[in-house]
């Protein structure tokens, strides 16, 4: 294969997600050092000529009935299609439930090397290099992939968007997902007017002090709709009954990666600690001082939630 940079672009109800452009500006940055050209997959309707403001020469499309909700098989066989036709040697997608069960799939059809939740990704001797957290962010490892195509999921928010540029680009339509044979009738999301917490820029999660739902919907909603963010919770919080499963920031809940979490009522047992350590700034709030969250905070605050969240809340909303 090539040394070109393919990005898969998703779409959300016909806009293409904000992730897309973060990707296409560092495949950009990269490619500016191996030496290949930015193409992008979009999967969905959307505005495919507006990839080009962010760097992508080419886009192949992938629209109609299809792909209007995940299909595995049609999704596979276009982000296959995609790296036929761009010749590309590394592909970057967002990590996401979708591109972690395509990419496994497209990993083994073409025998490439995958690898997964990358936090950095740079140029280094005409090869891309993936920096991957590892034993619940602990320790880091570069990962460099040999085989004739690379894939990299890369958790949504490490980058950041680039300043849209005046390029634009050339267009083809791919074929529609022939191969298929499932059809999927209809998907059902979760109604919320929030981001969804993987690629929420902000998080205000509340842990087992919260103590009831009743005080979740009080302190902590309030808390993250004060500064526009998406409410998370620990485990306990959730096995609880606080907040609903598809909250849960941790191993087995959601991986995230926001700019600022506020974590209030959590211990920072390891398992949260794997899903939220790379956040760029973390707040505790915690009444115990020697909490081990505060050992990965960038700010804490010792105190009660109760007053602290109530106060913090009144402040931002007057701010
Ligand atoms: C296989 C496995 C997978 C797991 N996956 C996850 C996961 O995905 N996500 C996850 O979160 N956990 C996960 N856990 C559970 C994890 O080990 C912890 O039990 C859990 O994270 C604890 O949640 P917590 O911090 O809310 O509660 P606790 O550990 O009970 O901590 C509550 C904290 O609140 C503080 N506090 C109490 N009252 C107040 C108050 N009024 N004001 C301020 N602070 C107060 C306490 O000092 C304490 O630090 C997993 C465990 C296992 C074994």
């Amino acid at each position: 294969m090539g040394n070109n940079i393919l990005v898969v672009a998703e779409t959300d109800d016909g806009a293409v997600k904000k992730t897309a452009f973060e990707l296409l500006g560092k495949a950009k940055a990269l490619a500016a050092s191996t030496g290949g050209a930015v193409h992008a997959v979009l999967i969905g309707d959307g505005d495919a000529a507006s990839l080009g403001a962010y760097g992508a020469s080419t886009v192949h499309h992938a629209s109609g009935a299809a792909f209007s909700h995940y299909n595995p098989a049609a999704w596979t066989s276009a982000v296959q299609g995609a790296i036929a036709a761009s010749d590309a040697g590394v592909v970057l997608a967002a990590a996401g439930p979708q591109v972690r069960d395509g990419f496994a799939r497209l990993a083994a059809r073409l025998g490439a090397g995958l690898a997964t939740e990358v936090t950095e990704l740079r140029a280094e001797g005409g090869a891309v290099v993936g920096r991957r957290p590892q034993f619940a962010g602990k320790a880091f490892s570069d990962v460099v992939i040999r085989s004739a195509v690379a894939l990299f999921t890369v958790r949504p928010n490490s980058f950041g968007v680039p300043e849209a540029g005046g390029g634009s680009a050339s267009v083809s339509a791919l074929a529609a997902g022939g191969d298929s044979k499932e059809k999927v009738v209809g998907s059902e999301e979760p109604s919320s007017d929030v981001v969804d917490l993987t690629e929420a820029e902000r998080i205000v999660s509340g842990g087992r002090a919260v103590k009831s739902a009743e005080n979740f919907d009080k302190l902590i909603r309030p808390l993250a709709a004060s500064i526009g963010a998406t409410p998370g919770a620990s485990r306990a919080a959730v096995d609880a009954g606080y907040a609903p499963h598809n909250e849960q920031v941790g191993q087995t809940g959601k991986v995230v990666n926001p700019s600022l979490y506020i974590a209030c009522g959590i211990s920072g047992a390891i398992q949260h600690l794997a899903g939220m350590r790379t956040s760029k700034v973390i707040v505790a709030i915690n009444k115990d001082p020697e909490a081990p969250i505060f050992q990965h905070a960038t700010y804490g605050i010792v105190g009660d939630i109760f007053d602290i969240c109530p106060m913090l809340t009144a402040e931002l909303e007057s701010a």
